[in-house]
């Protein structure tokens, strides 16, 4: 768990309570997360980290956050007053009305033989690799807001991903639809 900015999608700039699950259902190459390492916490112990921190809003990511017990997490901590929302790649069907704010970040463009189970929420978030944008053309209906970001890939050196950067730029303004995402807490080097 950390308390940091929102570096990234729709609340990009928000101070957040970010509790970051280990564990994924997937395994993508680019993955900025050790997930297969965690602490494990239960739930008194989750509360009274978040307490020491005058914030109210909390993401919950991962790893796979969709692995965990939703549910109960929004009904112990949306009555406390938190904002509850999530990061997850789609591939879980989520609770009805456990959760504040649903991102789904989905993968489908690397494993096209994983389905999506959440088809509905706000915030569709999809990490560009050079796919047609037309593959989410039905998806998107699910989802307020579109945002494409690129990937940024911490090996590479700047030339590489400023290269992904203009290509992204250059999407966005062919599909007007959706919108440029970045990751603007790499550039400071926080979480
Ligand atoms: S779905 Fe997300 S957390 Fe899981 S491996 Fe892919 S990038 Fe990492």
């Amino acid at each position: 768990m950390f308390h940091s900015i929102q570096g990234e999608g729709h609340f990009v700039g928000a101070p957040s309570i970010f509790i970051r699950f280990g564990g994924c259902n997937l395994s993508c190459s680019w993955c900025d997360t050790e997930f297969d390492k965690w602490t494990e916490m239960n739930l008194r112990e989750i509360i009274s980290e978040m307490e020491s921190w005058e914030c109210k809003r909390v993401v919950l990511t991962g790893g796979e956050p969709a692995l965990q017990d939703i549910a109960t997490l929004g009904s112990v901590l949306r009555p406390l007053g938190y904002e509850l929302a999530i990061e997850t790649n789609g591939t879980i069907e989520l609770p009805a009305d456990a959760l504040d704010w649903i991102c789904v970040s989905p993968k489908d463009q690397i494993y096209p033989n994983v389905k999506l189970r959440q088809l509905v929420g706000d915030e569709l978030k999809v990490v560009w690799v050079g796919q047609d944008l037309s593959m989410y053309d039905d998806y998107k209906k699910g989802f307020r807001y579109h945002y494409v970001q690129p990937c940024y890939i911490e090996t590479e050196d700047l030339a590489w991903n400023g290269e992904n950067f203009r290509d992204t730029y250059d999407l966005v303004k062919s599909n007007p639809d959706w919108r440029l995402s970045l990751q603007t807490h790499k550039w400071i080097g926080v979480l």
